[in-house]
């Protein structure tokens, strides 16, 4: 399946609709999850996709009946992933939940039947055709269409495909160990340096003055909502510049290698700690190392999470420890006499460790893990460290 996005210009009343039909589905979702809540708390009966969907007919009148099953297929879906991560041992979090208006933002067509009716004017049952700006055409057999108002007032379409003719990216050979870092974004063990775009910190920088902004108007007031929306289109170029960079990135990497070695940072934890959070997801490490995963996996090659333990403190050339803030950048080792960059000496280390852990497969890292075994307090604090200095912007 392949996923692919474009921005439509909807006249002023299929707007309108859209809205409306939004608002409806989002009503419509918390009604279902409500029966199915007290179904089950009343005589344990788990009301089944088709029981959802029987209970949707007629309730809204504005949206295509197609676009109604979608809603009871959502909550479906929710309970499905939900169990899915209960049984992982992920823990009781992500219950389904009623949906508050604004957090319900698109529609879906579940089957195209007309695939012919995607194009420069893209058809959506009962609001219309609409402009497209098909900057690329769709390869594959186009099964669901998406409609999606985005925060910043846009809206957008996504058509999911299956067999998509795309050419698949073919991975290299080799290994390399990266190094994620605030000095640099990615410093690889062949001393290569990637740096985000500069455009970001102007961003970044308006970013800050727009959130203060916001945070001086009124609650519910209508200078507030505008001042929402300013902010939201800020956020919606910060992540285009971030996607665009990232994807390439990651394509960059994989051609030339086959195995990627970076740390297992548990960035989603985090996250958590609010006064990083801003810093840390600005930086997007998690990002990025999701993208990698998913574009290596796509491609037959692999990435690897290692244990960051004292991969900046050590010595790549001898294994001493050389202890050093972050404010000092360059690694010197007065045993071996070893004098890099402290980034490229991390991620040396990172590839070593990654090597190590594949010849003992009982050391090896799981991938994707969430945990956070594989990092040190001590690590987590330097991470903090480095993420303050990252506050300034
Ligand atoms: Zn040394």
């Amino acid at each position: 399946m392949k996923t692919y996005k474009y921005r439509i210009y909807p006249a002023k009343s299929q707007a309108i609709a859209i809205d409306e039909n939004i608002e409806q589905s989002r009503q419509l979702y918390n009604e279902l999850l409500s029966l199915k809540k007290d179904a089950y708390k009343k005589d344990k009966t788990s009301l089944t996709r088709f029981d959802l969907i029987k209970k949707t007919k007629g309730k809204n009148k504005e949206a295509y009946s197609q676009v109604s099953q979608n809603v009871a297929d959502r909550i479906n879906k929710a309970y499905r992933n939900f169990f899915a991560r209960v049984k992982r041992g992920e823990g009781k979090k992500g219950f389904p939940r009623f949906k508050k208006y604004g957090k319900y933002a698109s529609i879906t067509l579940p089957q195209i039947v007309n695939p012919e009716k995607i194009g420069k004017k893209t058809y959506f049952p009962k609001i219309g055709w609409l402009n497209t700006k098909y900057h690329r055409p769709i390869t594959g057999t186009p099964k669901t269409l998406t409609i999606k108002k985005a925060k910043s007032g846009k809206y957008f379409i996504t058509i999911s495909c299956a067999n998509p003719t795309t050419e698949r990216l073919k991975h290299g050979k080799g290994e390399i160990g990266i190094d994620l870092g605030l000095n640099h974004f990615v410093t690889t063990s062949n001393g290569e340096f990637f740096d985000h775009p500069k455009p970001m910190k102007g961003m970044a920088k308006k970013r800050k003055t727009l959130a203060r902004e916001f945070s001086k108007t009124t609650k519910r007031s209508n200078n507030r909502n505008k001042a929402r929306i300013r902010l939201a289109i800020v956020d919606e170029k910060v992540a285009n510049v971030r996607n665009d960079f990232g994807w390439k990135l990651c394509r960059k990497f994989i051609e030339k290698y086959e195995t990627i070695y970076l740390e297992n940072l548990n960035v989603r934890g985090m996250v958590k700690n609010h006064c990083l959070a801003g810093a840390i997801t600005d930086v997007s490490w998690s990002d990025f190392t999701n993208k990698l995963s998913f574009k290596a996996e796509s491609a037959g090659g692999k990435v690897v999470k290692v244990n960051p333990k004292n991969t900046s403190q050590k010595c790549s050339g001898c294994g001493d420890i050389v202890k050093k803030t972050l404010a000092i950048r360059t690694h010197n080792c007065l045993n071996c006499g070893l004098k890099i960059d402290r980034d490229i000496n991390a991620s040396i280390n990172i590839l070593t460790i990654g090597k190590i852990g594949l010849e003992q497969p009982k050391l090896t890292p799981e991938r994707d893990e969430a945990s956070t075994d594989g990092i040190s307090p001590k690590q987590v604090l330097s991470m903090k460290q480095e993420a303050t200095q990252l506050v300034r912007w």
